[in-house]
């Protein structure tokens, strides 16, 4: 069943991405295995995914413990400075940067690994769409957020973030994202030292497709592939 899910969301990638006048290969499917068991994530890996998202730290954590070591670690929710300990070094990316305090505290804690040879790559959380979210920087203090964050030799901002608001109709987002890619674009051509802006993650189960005709290069899918999610049995921690 999981299988399916992921061959099917997978194929409305490709088209999606095609449909934008690219390559399916640039766009990555991340499946967001949040609060669900990692025998489900092993049977998605085993469908080919080697992307996977988690918004927490401790579910994070222990998941790359059990499942096999060749998987893309994404974190795709809001992080504690005093947890980037936990996870530095571990990730393929950090997608939820929304501070410069928190970007030093990534600096500091992966210049402690491989004798400072390691970089954390991040992505800037954009909150395009205003009161939604109570996480990620406004669109217009990004450009200098990037521009502190690049004095940092450990820590490499590679494109924005954003979690458009959960909407019945995905052409509702589609100018939230085509918003985030302009402003990608004006920090690509403010040529800053150290700042790529190759990747734009946005789109989720609701509106991926959109999410990929504007622009985005890796999409977030947890329900269209596990399911929906219980969240009966959740502690508060
Ligand atoms: C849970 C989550 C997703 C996936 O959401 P679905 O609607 O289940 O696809 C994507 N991004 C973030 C930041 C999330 O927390």
């Amino acid at each position: 069943m999981l299988k399916e899910n992921y061959s099917s969301v997978l194929e409305k990638v490709a088209a999606a991405a095609v449909r934008s006048g690219r390559d399916p290969k640039d766009v990555t499917l991340i499946a967001v295995g949040k609060m669900h068991e990692p025998k489900e994530l092993q049977e998605v890996y085993d469908a080919g995914c080697r992307d996977f998202g988690e918004n927490k730290v401790q579910e994070l954590t222990g998941k790359i413990e059990v499942l096999p070591k060749d998987i893309n670690w994404h974190l795709i929710g809001h992080l504690q400075r005093n947890k980037v300990k936990y996870i530095a070094g571990k990730t393929t990316l950090i997608h939820s940067v929304d501070s410069l305090r928190l970007a030093e505290e990534i600096e500091v804690q992966t210049n402690k690994l491989e004798n400072g040879s390691l970089v954390s790559d991040i992505l800037l959380e954009v909150n395009a769409s205003g009161e939604i979210s109570k996480f990620g920087i406004r669109p217009e203090e990004s450009i200098q957020l990037c521009r502190e964050i690049s004095a940092l030799r450990h820590v490499r901002v590679r494109g924005l973030m954003t979690v458009a608001p959960y909407v019945d109709d995905p052409e509702k987002n589609r100018s939230i994202f085509r918003k985030i890619r302009t402003i990608s674009l004006d920090i690509r051509n403010a040529n800053i030292d150290n700042v790529s802006m190759d990747i734009l993650s946005m789109g989720m189960s609701g509106d991926y497709e959109v999410a990929i005709e504007e622009g985005a290069t890796m999409v977030r899918v947890g329900t269209s592939i596990f399911g929906a999610r219980d969240y009966s049995s959740q502690s508060s921690g």
